[in-house]
């Protein structure tokens, strides 16, 4: 069966760019295996989402912004999906990846009903694993760190499902502080320090300290649940092993995803 990849990230992390570069990956492979795409990026892509809807179109029709117009867009495109699943299925002899990418603000699909619906049915009929875009130099001061891994987190705990941090761009800055911070919280802690805000004039802890120190039992469960690698969307770099996560990922969804989904059923 082939293994759905769901690409989240914010604005500008590269996940076009991230997308982009494991598409040509898999062409590239011994031999190609090329994925199966639902993108809404211009390269042969299996199914482009704009196809299905133009949401400059939806903006116009029902008079709404653009926010509302994508979520409109994404309501649309879901009352789809089903069709999209079955030309997933039928392909899916033949694939050995589904690229699932998520347009738009990352709010509008990672808290949508219609999100939720689409990640909840693409996970229960194949193997599927969240790729969360990180921009590596864009995270390197620590309350920077921490709000983007308490948003990865909150995604973590609503998907429930396998889950692989993408630290990109690790051309411009290597990931080796994030993967410190994550495995040593004092660590993180001493460099929240030094970056100011946990001691106040008198030296006493402020209350971003206190915050930080209940925060890294939930961090640090959060980071047990995990999978992080470093790659360059640009150069390639760390591509082969976001797809051995990825593989990894696979026996996660079948030993812990799949037994809670049929328990719930
Ligand atoms: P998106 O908004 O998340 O889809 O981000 P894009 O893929 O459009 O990338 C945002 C910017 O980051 C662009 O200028 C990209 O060229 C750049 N970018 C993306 N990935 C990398 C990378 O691995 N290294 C470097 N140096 N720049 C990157």
């Amino acid at each position: 069966k082939p293994m759905t990849i769901i690409t989240i990230g914010m604005a500008g992390a590269g996940k076009s760019t991230f997308v982009q570069r494991i598409n040509s990956y898999l062409h590239s492979q011994d031999p190609p295996s090329p994925p199966y795409s639902v993108t809404h990026l211009p390269f042969d892509a299996n199914i482009d989402i704009r196809d299905t809807v133009n949401y400059k179109e939806v903006m116009k029709q029902y008079n709404l912004g653009p926010n509302g117009g994508i979520l409109t867009a994404l309501n649309l495109f879901t009352t789809k999906f089903d069709q999209v699943l079955s030309l997933v299925e039928k392909r899916s002899d033949t694939v050995d990846y589904v690229i699932l990418d998520t347009p738009g603000q990352i709010e509008i699909f990672t808290w949508s009903a219609s999100g939720a619906i689409i990640t909840d049915a693409i996970a229960s009929s194949l193997p599927t694993v969240v790729a969360y875009i990180i921009d590596t130099p864009r995270t390197s001061a620590p309350a920077t760190f921490m709000s983007n891994m308490l948003y990865a987190c909150s995604i973590l705990y609503k998907t429930k499902l396998p889950f692989i941090l993408v630290f990109n761009k690790t051309d411009v800055q290597p990931h080796d502080f994030a993967l410190e911070w994550m495995q040593d919280f004092e660590a993180f802690q001493e460099a929240l320090a030094t970056h100011g805000g946990t001691r106040d004039a008198e030296g006493e802890p402020t209350y971003m300290n206190s915050l930080m120190n209940s925060m890294s039992l939930v961090l640090d469960e959060f980071y047990k649940h995990l999978k992080a690698v470093g790659v360059s969307s640009m150069t390639g770099d760390g591509i082969k092993e976001f797809f051995d996560a990825v593989e990894a990922s696979r026996e996660e969804y079948e030993t812990q995803y799949l037994p809670d989904l049929e328990r719930a059923r």
